[in-house]
């Protein structure tokens, strides 16, 4: 069960920066969530602060039926996916998704089952080898994608996963994203300042402006309000 509940949570960084405020929102379970909005409005914040990484200034969030504004993200059964790939460069693609799997004393035979599972998956198999520098945009981000998807998470953030690959890649891996989603039956938090790719991938979609809920709904609902 991986429903995410923000209870009016708010994030102010200082006296004058209030970046999120009076989030209040029920996701649930295997749904396709996607936050969008221009820059500065709060997204990353928002999933920052379900991840762990930055604390939240009021409000509750639950993760399934835990209370979690205490939890360290290490114990959130939650995986990130950022832009920017954060590939360890002197690893090898196998080490590089097995590396999260290790720090958490998970068996070797367990991790090696899981990362050639992810691998086959993602059709990176024959990249195991491979230092992340030997490989394509698009390669680098499927095993971005992979070393999420062998921590076997309830739920997944992703926070502009496909802002650094050329148009056409994007399509594709907005696809594969969302077979991905349909394959493994997770719930998704997914940020985008891009509409098109708010409104192809999300089940919901939230609308966000100045750091505060503008609009919720289907694709569908929010296309058809003005
Ligand atoms: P988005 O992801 O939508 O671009 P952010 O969540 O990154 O928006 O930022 C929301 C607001 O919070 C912005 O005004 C930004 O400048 C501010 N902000 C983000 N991170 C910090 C930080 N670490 N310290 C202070 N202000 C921050
Ligand atoms: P450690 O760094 O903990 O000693 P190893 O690198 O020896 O771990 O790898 C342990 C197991 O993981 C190996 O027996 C092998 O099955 C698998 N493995 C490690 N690296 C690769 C790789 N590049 N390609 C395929 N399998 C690998």
């Amino acid at each position: 069960m991986a429903r995410v509940q923000l209870k009016h949570v708010y994030k102010r960084y200082s006296a004058d920066v209030t970046a999120v405020q009076d989030f209040d929102l029920d996701i649930q379970d295997k749904e396709f969530l996607v936050l969008v909005g221009p820059s500065g409005c709060g997204k990353s914040t928002t999933l920052r602060m379900i991840a762990g990484l930055e604390d939240i200034s009021d409000g509750e969030l639950w993760i399934g039926d835990r209370l979690v504004n205490d939890v360290h993200p290490k114990d959130r059964d939650i995986a990130m996916v950022f832009q920017n790939y954060a590939l360890y460069p002197h690893m090898s693609i196998y080490e590089n998704m097995a590396f999260g799997l290790k720090l958490r004393k998970v068996p070797k035979a367990e991790i090696d089952a899981r990362v050639r599972d992810a691998a086959k998956i993602l059709d990176i198999e024959h990249l195991l080898n491979r230092k992340p520098a030997a490989l394509s945009g698009g390669q680098r981000q499927r095993v971005a994608l992979g070393r999420a998807i062998v921590r076997e998470p309830q739920v997944f953030l992703m926070d502009e996963p496909l802002s650094n690959l050329d148009a056409k890649l994007r399509v594709q891996m907005r696809a594969e994203i969302a077979k991905l989603h349909q394959r493994l039956q997770t719930t998704v938090i997914y940020v985008t300042h891009d509409q098109t790719e708010a409104m192809t991938m999300g089940t919901r979609i939230v609308v966000m402006k100045d750091g505060i809920i503008q609009q919720v709904g289907t694709p569908q609902e929010i296309y058809n309000r003005p």
